[in-house]
């Protein structure tokens, strides 16, 4: 309802306010005031100072300052029932608002405030409710408060609120975007993942993983039939045992670069031996798989087996090298080890022989025995002259009936014993061939190496001359020629 607080210094009055509530939504206004009389939604209250003073003179005057923002009516109040009115609102219906203005109804009025008044020596009473103009005129204390604190805490709520829900959809669609990069990695490890393992199953290749200091993780079927063992014993083998042991060195010192960071793979021709013993040569890729830290988490190894390669590239190699009859080094072989010899000598200055020696009268041979007989005889010298050398010795077939042999670290006195034990040892030697016994001598050439020599070929020449003479002094002999 409607109040008003009368301010009094020594029993007269001064001043007095009005309070006139004020609810929300309604419109401010005494129509919609009423109408939206709700406690729950009071909003603030208008307020208005009024001196009394001049209220009533105006009142009196019925010239009121502004009757559209307090209507006043004044009462007589001397007799309790039926209130005198004395002054009224132009526009009020003055009977029926004497007649509403009982007491008792004061009182209850909700929007009209009565004031008792005791001016010039009466009692009086100023019955007062808001104007239409009344709200516009004066400020809503509570309420622009209420509704400015209002409506920053609803901006704040509001920007709040907004940001959460941003917040939300945003870790939401973070979350689904997570969740969508994690099922498509899942699916991409998993497809490579059943890749690695249907390589690993296809049996193309050996395979195995291997953990450091832990042994075999896992290895396919393959690898078990390069080498020869069956899954159980294989799993019990390790990877060094298998080795062969001359290639155990050259595997140890990829593996130490691969502990030191230096490499993360590394291939070889390896060997292996089989489970009944046969060696199996591989090609072997290892890599290492390491985790984020760079420490090593795994080895994946692939073995191809190459043996066939292996004994075919061997097979070359020897018919490249050696002289199919007699099985010696042929003449290029022979030449490239005299080569190899020539640089070794120049460095460390040991002295080396070289022999080089020709079948006496072998067109006769020929003639008498057959070719085949022949070339009997020439197996049979190639056998005597390789096993009367040391290991370190070369010998070689460098022409039809001709041989050489190298002799590291011999000295010329030393070499011309050995040519004369090797002429003995043939010419009493002969050969049973099918068609018949054969006995033959040889002619011996022997000189040394020496600083001026350029290559091998100037050795075999100088030694060539030596053989010349031999077969010049009538056969079956030794010669020298001395270098310089
Ligand atoms: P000398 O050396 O003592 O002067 O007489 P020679 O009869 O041995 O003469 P020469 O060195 O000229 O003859 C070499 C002969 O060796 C000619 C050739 O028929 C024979 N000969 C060369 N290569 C082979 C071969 O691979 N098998 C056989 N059976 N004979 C060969
Ligand atoms: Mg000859
Ligand atoms: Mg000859």
């Amino acid at each position: 309802a409607m109040r008003t607080v009368l301010l009094t210094a020594d029993g007269s009055p001064l001043t007095m306010l009005v309070l006139q509530p004020v609810f929300a939504p309604s419109l401010p206004g005494p129509e919609n005031v009423s109408a939206g009389a709700n406690p729950g939604r009071l909003q603030g209250f208008a307020l208005a100072v009024i001196r009394p003073q001049v209220l009533l003179e105006r009142t009196l005057q019925r010239s009121l300052h502004d009757p559209n923002q307090v209507v006043v009516n004044v009462l007589e109040l001397m007799t309790a029932e039926q209130p005198t009115l004395l002054a009224a609102h132009p526009q009020d219906d003055q009977t029926s608002l004497a007649e509403a203005i009982t007491p008792a109804h004061f009182k209850q009025s909700e929007f009209q405030a009565i004031q008792p008044l005791f001016s010039f020596g009466r009692a009086q009473a100023i019955a007062i409710r808001p104007g239409p103009q009344f709200y516009a005129a004066h400020p809503i204390y509570a309420g622009w408060l209420t509704g400015f604190a209002g409506l920053l805490l609803t901006a704040v709520v509001t920007l709040f609120v907004g940001f959460l829900r941003k917040v939300v959809s945003f870790l939401y669609y973070r979350q689904a975007t997570l969740e969508r990069l994690v099922r498509a990695r899942t699916a991409a490890l998993q497809e490579s993942e059943e890749r690695f393992r249907l390589y690993f199953d296809l049996g193309l290749i050996g395979m195995a993983i291997t953990a450091p200091g832990k042994g075999w993780v896992q290895f396919n079927d393959r690898l078990c039939e390069i080498l020869g063992y069956s899954r159980a014993e294989l799993a019990s083998m390790s990877w060094a045992n298998l080795t062969h042991p001359d290639d155990r060195a050259m595997d140890i010192v990829q593996m130490k670069r691969i502990l030191a960071g230096e490499i993360d793979g590394y291939t070889l021709d390896k060997r292996f031996f089989r489970r009944n013993g046969e060696i199996v040569y591989t090609l072997v890729s290892v890599g290492c798989v390491r985790t984020p830290d760079g420490a090593l988490h795994q080895f994946v190894g692939m073995m191809q087996d190459i043996t066939q390669r292996k004994v075919l590239e061997q097979k070359l190699y020897w018919l490249a090298h050696t002289d199919s009859l007699t099985h010696l080094p042929n003449r290029r072989h022979f030449l490239e080890q005299a080569e190899l010899e020539l640089t070794r000598f120049k460095r460390y200055a040991t002295p080396v022989a070289l022999l080089m020696f020709d079948l006496d009268h072998f067109k006769q041979v020929n003639d008498r025995y057959g070719h085949a007989a022949g070339d009997a005889v020439l197996c049979h010298v190639a056998a005597v002259t390789r096993q009367m050398l040391r290991k370190t010795d070369a010998s070689g077939r460098i022409g039809g009936e001709e041989f050489a042999v190298l002799l590291p670290e011999t000295d010329l006195e030393s070499a011309w014993q050995l040519a004369q034990r090797l002429g003995q040892t043939i010419a009493s030697s002969p050969v049973d061939t099918e068609a018949g016994t054969i006995a033959v001598t040889l002619s011996i050439g022997v000189t040394l190496f020496a600083p001026i020599d350029a290559t091998a070929d100037a050795v075999l020449s100088r030694a060539d001359r030596a053989l010349y003479r031999a077969k010049h002094h009538g056969r079956k002999r030794v010669e020298i020629e001395e270098p310089g």
